[in-house]
């Protein structure tokens, strides 16, 4: 169908961004979207009153709500050296015993990483306060960076998240403290038997930090990896034609999304879109959980 849009990689207030999870719903239809996917970080509890904000819509069957979760998976770079990936996950059940948890024991080494990095700050003469970080915080959410870097902001000390991450927060950054993530084969291994999908969040987003090869590309997708994000605000234009063919060449499905975090980023919700080609073939490929709508 022409003209569908699909947005299959937001946040909520759940996780880092800072809609809650029916505001997120409300802002994707107030944007014309046809359908996204929430994708919190190691949490599915956002699920549930999206699915009800669905249910509240107006127009009932002119939405659709996909659960999903990005997970933060631990993989082999291709060179050598172990890096961070993102795995969007989608249509699985969340009462699977050992995804469950497994994002249980990462929402709390999150927590608690949160928390050291804004103590570690605070004990520097930074004014921010990590109690009232995690005071802000959903019940079991597991917070991230971006609230440490909302905190920095209000407090005067950067200018907006970016310069947080830049200068304090990223990789390299003084205040950094790394996660005990999930290997990577595993966690597909967990959402394949949990009946969902994966898709490879912003694979060759260079700008974040140390990404994968294609070899490592394909060697993942031998392994049960569904579909790779290509348009995604943190590809430029050469790096969409190089993933796009890599898709064609390892059949994995195209995904588009804008990774929305609210007003933690700059960009729009529905920036970047999934064909529905590729929404279908999702779908045929999940049976733990069902597309809301
Ligand atoms: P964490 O989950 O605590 O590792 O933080 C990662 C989240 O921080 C990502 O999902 C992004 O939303 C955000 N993030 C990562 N790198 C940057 C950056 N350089 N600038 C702004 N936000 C970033
Ligand atoms: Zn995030
Ligand atoms: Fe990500
Ligand atoms: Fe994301």
């Amino acid at each position: 169908m022409v003209g569908v849009r699909i947005d299959l990689h937001t946040h909520s207030n759940e996780s880092d961004g800072t809609d809650t999870p029916a505001e997120l719903v409300a802002t994707a239809v107030a944007a014309g979207l046809d359908a996204i996917a929430i994708t919190d970080h190691d949490t599915t509890a956002g699920w549930a009153a999206a699915e009800r904000a669905v249910h509240d819509l107006a127009e009932p069957g002119r939405f659709r709500l996909v659960p999903g979760a990005e997970l933060s998976c631990a993989c082999p770079d291709g060179n050598g050296r172990n890096i961070t990936v993102h795995l969007l996950a989608y249509l699985f059940d969340p009462n699977s015993a050992a995804l469950a948890q497994e994002q249980s024991r990462l929402r709390a080494e999150r927590r608690e990483r949160l928390y050291e990095m804004a103590r570690h700050m605070a004990a520097d003469g930074f004014p921010v306060d990590p109690d009232q970080i995690m005071v802000g915080l959903p019940p079991d959410s597991p917070g991230g960076r971006p609230h440490l870097a909302r905190a920095l902001v209000n407090a005067g000390t950067v200018v907006s998240v970016d310069e947080a991450f830049a200068r304090y927060l990223g990789g390299s950054g003084r205040y950094y403290l790394p996660r005990t993530d999930t290997p990577v084969r595993r966690a597909i291994d967990m959402i394949t038997e949990a009946g969902g999908a994966t898709v490879l969040a912003h694979p060759f987003a260079t700008a974040r930090g140390p990404v994968v090869t294609a070899d490592v590309v394909a060697e993942l997708t031998g392994h049960g990896l569904a579909g790779i994000e290509i348009d995604h605000p943190d590809h430029d234009p050469a790096t969409r034609v190089r993933l796009r063919g890599l898709a064609a060449e390892l059949d994995l499905i195209p995904t588009g999304s804008s990774d929305y975090h609210g007003t933690n980023k700059t960009i729009r919700i529905g920036q970047e879109t999934t064909p529905p080609d590729s929404l279908d073939r999702l779908m045929a490929r999940c049976s733990g959980s069902k597309v809301i709508g």
